[in-house]
């Protein structure tokens, strides 16, 4: 049986230890999800979001404590897991209370006149067992919404959460505990990448995976086999343009938290920075001055945390190193010592990059920010979109129009305008991306109803003993069917007598 540590990559201090799951405990944990589904999905949504509003309480009595642990799983400042990990949490539980039964509640459509008398509406039926495979960046709030999202949509559901960040895969294992849901009806299996392959070959109804792109290949072909929806929020290459007219200090501001809040471990970051040439040394000064006056530390009185995955320094460091060797310059930081195993690493500012360097082209994450110049717009759209990722992505102007028009050009899932990362935050707005960053979208309307299968329902009032396509085919279908075409479609209307007439015998061939 493999075992997990457990351990604070701030302090390195040994938290302890977990074991895997088994294989025999992943195929009962699906047992157990599965039979509890009979009896969930046929829960009043009231009944599903009392157990919602039971598990606020307890996140909001007990929100600082859970944010130390996320903190101490993460090496991110306590006030980040705060507001990152619980507060977005919380708020997402108040908007499903606010708005899951408009969301899920049948919805009645218009019907073409051809099909009088029928009628039409969407069902939103649960889909069965959602398996959730969350990532270590925000080892909380990423599991626990989509967890929460397939819950009131009537869904069992079981959560992998990452190796990476045990603990807090742990902890959300006992506040289901403390707010007792029925048995099966939320399970966490604990493991690595194993555990999630068992967990796909379990054949669960739906997977929802956030994670690299890489696996992301891996689950939608596994997935492929027994044609299991999946949905994929993978990595990002964010964008931000800082036009010529934007509000300088706000921008440089937003830019050095966009890049270094979570240590840069933010599949939303501010990845690359693309600034109009004439505001340029201003703008520099600023965002240097800025960042220079980052603390770093744990758990508190600092901004930038530590990392969390070793992992992840490795691809930090070779795409900072390859930067500088090809000619960029570090204005601030850059220096990653060869024999530390300190898990922090410097805020580092770039300049004089270039778009074919890793630090411009692959996802990094880390505290680093890449700064390149533009001279018009066209220029800073078409570099911002010369990359495989379209997560998020952020421009910067004091004219709306402006700003409006260049967000609507950018080839990202999320754009923000005078602000960074904070579209996600609206638990209104679906959340997911374009290109290589993902496949699907959660949060907003249409991603609860993403947990669910829209069932198209037309009902007839049944009174009548044909309809007019049925069986047995005549002449007079033929010459109504043509008119009809001609009436409804053409470019000129065309009726003649000879239609009447069919239309007439048809309509009481129908009685
Ligand atoms: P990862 O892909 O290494 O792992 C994610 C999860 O998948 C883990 O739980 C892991 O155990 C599991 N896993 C790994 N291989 C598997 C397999 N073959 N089958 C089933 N499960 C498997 O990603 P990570 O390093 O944990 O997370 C960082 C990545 O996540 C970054 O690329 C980041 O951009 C991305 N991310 C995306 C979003 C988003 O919303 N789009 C949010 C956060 C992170």
């Amino acid at each position: 049986m493999a075992i997990l540590s457990l351990q604070n990559p701030a302090t390195g201090e040994s938290l302890g230890t977990l074991a895997e799951a088994t294989p025999e405990q992943i195929h009962q944990t699906m047992e157990s999800a599965r039979g509890a589904f009979a009896s969930w999905s046929q829960t009043s949504l009231s009944e599903r979001l009392d157990y919602l509003v039971r598990l606020r309480h307890y996140l909001v009595e007990h929100g600082e404590e859970l944010a130390l642990q996320i903190s101490q799983d993460t090496g991110k400042v306590t006030l980040e897991a705060f507001m990152t990990e619980i507060f977005v949490t919380v708020d997402t539980i108040r908007f499903y209370e606010k708005n899951a039964h408009r969301m899920l509640s049948s919805q009645k459509v218009p019907t073409n006149l051809v099909l009088w008398p029928k009628k039409s509406y969407i069902h939103y039926k649960p889909m069965g067992v959602v398996a959730v495979i969350s990532p270590w960046n925000y080892p909380f709030q990423l599991a626990m919404i989509p967890v929460l999202s397939a819950l009131v949509a009537g869904n069992t559901v079981i959560l992998k959460p990452s190796e990476v960040t045990p603990s807090t895969g742990l902890l959300i294992e006992e506040l289901f505990r403390a707010v007792p849901l029925p048995k099966g009806v939320v399970s966490v299996l604990h493991g690595g990448r194993e555990v999630g392959q068992a967990l796909v070959t379990e054949r669960p109804d739906k997977i929802f995976f956030t994670g690299s792109v890489a696996t992301g290949k891996k689950i939608m072909a596994a997935a492929a086999e027994h044609l299991i929806p999946v949905e994929l929020e993978l990595g990002g290459k964010d964008p931000m343009i800082v036009l010529e007219d934007a509000h300088l200090e706000r921008a440089a501001n937003a830019a050095v938290w966009g890049a270094f809040t979570n240590s840069g471990q933010v599949c939303m970051s501010v990845e690359r920075l693309y600034v109009h040439e004439s505001i340029y040394p201003d703008f520099l000064a600023l965002v240097t001055k800025k960042a220079s006056a980052l603390r770093q530390g744990y758990p508190d009185q600092a901004e930038v945390g530590s990392m969390t995955s070793p992992q992840q320094i490795g691809i930090v460091r070779q795409h900072v190193e390859e930067a500088l060797a090809k000619g960029a310059t570090a204005v601030i930081g850059g220096q990653f010592p060869v024999t530390s195993d300190s898990m922090f690493l410097p805020p580092t500012i770039l300049t004089n990059v270039t778009s074919d360097m890793k630090i411009m082209q692959e996802e990094t994450f880390g505290p680093i920010l890449p700064i390149m110049t533009f001279s018009h717009e066209e220029e800073a759209i078409r570099l911002a979109n010369a990359s495989p990722y379209g997560l998020n992505a952020s421009v910067w102007s004091r004219d709306k129009t402006r700003a409006r028009r260049v967000a609507e050009k950018l080839e990202s899932g999320n754009v923000c305008m005078n602000d960074v990362i904070i579209s996600y935050a609206n638990p209104y707005l679906p959340f997911g991306g374009v290109k290589s960053s993902g496949i699907g979208r959660y949060r907003g309307p249409s991603g609860l109803q993403a947990f669910t299968h829209s069932i198209s329902i037309i009902h007839d009032p049944g009174t009548r003993k044909r309809e007019v396509n049925w069986y047995p085919y005549t002449e007079d279908q033929r010459r109504l069917f043509v008119g009809l075409t001609d009436f409804l479609y053409a470019r000129k209307r065309k009726w003649n007598r000879g239609v009447l007439g069919a239309i007439w015998r048809e309509l009481k061939r129908l009685f």
